[in-house]
């Protein structure tokens, strides 16, 4: 029998179903808003905390539940909670362990989304970030203020696959009193477990290698009881950024075959990336697997694969990216990644467009950018479309 200190594999498939009387193999899509009770005194039972379970699927459901004890397990956590979004995720977090005259620390290199929502919405709450270096552990440390309360940042980041130190940085938002969160949407639990490493809470967006193929949108929160099962789980309760029983049950069936899809984005990644870098019309090229790559060391040490997130700078700016990009006839022209599909995205005018000029040269956002989250098409045949545009530019 399988059970806690199993095999990540073994988890990944068998972790989180409750058979039910019906003896069902696959897991079943509970499709019901609420619960129903045995009796009044159950009912008042369940309401004031004193008997567990089910009462309102706003708080609780079992397909959700599933999804959430298999990915605490994969991710080594006590708890996890399951959001409708990343950004719900995300949101939940900062709702549930700041307020008013806190301050929060984040890496400039994140999501596009993530960073409207520290830079517009946290203000109004009284809530101040500042932005840093993510590579760099001394603006970190220059940056940390006696209100400081969370240290926030994703690694490899997006677009340009940079790596953060997670160890060090654990280490040192410990010695002054605060929790580092880690958005491990890119690696997964797969190729990288943040708490392990001393992070205190993971952050996902399920949208992404969770689900595995561009189905559904959901998000979720891993870490202790305490943080996670207690304050996270109030947020969502109270708030309502809850995860459907069907998007639950299609990022738990993801999560089966996650190991195997991760190993193959990573394969195929890596073949892009080293094409890549023998074109003439690129300036550069960034992927977490060349040995080029700054932080290369570290992400071997910290990662036990490189994922599928390949960026490029071509010569000849906006004009020649969009080429290249309008020139492709099988990737598709989406923001999203994560999928089996490849996909293909100009991010200074789609997902950091939002972003204050300032900040995408902060961050190096460059006008010739593409970003590739490679798909497990057969590689050449990915090449060969990449090509078509590629060998216009010359
Ligand atoms: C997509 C993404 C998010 C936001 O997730 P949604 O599911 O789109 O809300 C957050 N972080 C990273 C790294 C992402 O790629």
């Amino acid at each position: 029998m399988f059970n806690e200190s199993s095999h990540f594999d073994t988890q990944a498939i068998r972790t989180g179903h409750r058979r039910t009387a019906e003896h069902e193999h696959g897991e079943p899509i509970f499709t019901t808003s609420s619960f129903v009770f045995d009796n009044a005194a159950q009912a008042a039972a369940r309401f004031s905390g004193d008997e567990p379970g089910n009462i309102y699927a706003r708080f609780t459901n079992p397909t959700t539940q599933a999804f959430e004890q298999r990915l605490a397990a994969l991710e080594g956590g006590e708890s996890c909670v399951a959001t409708a979004s990343g950004m719900s995720a995300i949101m939940s977090i900062c709702v549930g362990l700041l307020k008013a005259g806190d301050h929060l620390l984040s890496s400039s290199s994140v999501f596009g989304t993530t960073t409207v929502l520290f830079e517009k919405y946290l203000p109004r709450f009284g809530i101040e970030t500042t932005f840093v270096q993510m590579t760099d552990i001394n603006s970190w440390k220059s940056a940390i203020q006696p209100n400081t309360k969370i240290l926030f940042l994703e690694t490899p980041s997006n677009p340009l696959t940079e790596i953060a130190d997670i160890r060090a940085l654990a280490n040192l938002a410990h010695e002054n009193g605060c929790l580092l969160v880690v958005d491990n949407c890119f690696c997964t639990p797969a190729l990288q477990r943040p708490l392990s490493l001393g992070a205190d809470l993971i952050v996902h967006s399920a949208t992404k290698y969770l689900d595995g193929q561009g189905r559904i949108v959901g998000g979720a929160v891993v870490g202790n009881q305490q943080l996670v099962g207690e304050e996270i789980f109030g947020v969502i309760r109270t708030t309502g950024p809850t995860m459907s029983p069907f998007n639950a049950w299609v990022a738990l069936k993801g999560l089966e075959t996650l190991s195997l899809r991760m190993k193959a984005h990573s394969e195929q990644a890596l073949k892009l990336a080293q094409f890549l870098s023998t074109q003439s019309s690129i300036k550069k090229v960034f992927h977490v697997g060349l040995e080029s790559h700054p932080q290369y060391e570290l992400a071997c040490k910290q990662q036990s694969d490189f994922g599928g997130i390949v960026s490029f700078v071509v010569k000849g700016g906006r004009e020649a990216a969009w080429k290249v990009i309008d020139n492709t006839q099988m990737l598709s022209i989406t923001a999203n990644l994560g999928d089996v599909k490849t996909t293909i995205t100009h991010p200074a005018t789609t997902t950091h467009g939002r972003l204050s000029e300032e900040h995408r040269n902060l961050t190096g956002i460059e006008d010739g950018l593409i970003r590739v989250a490679v798909g497990l098409e057969y590689i050449e045949d990915i090449i060969l479309d990449l090509s078509r545009g590629l060998d216009n530019l010359i």
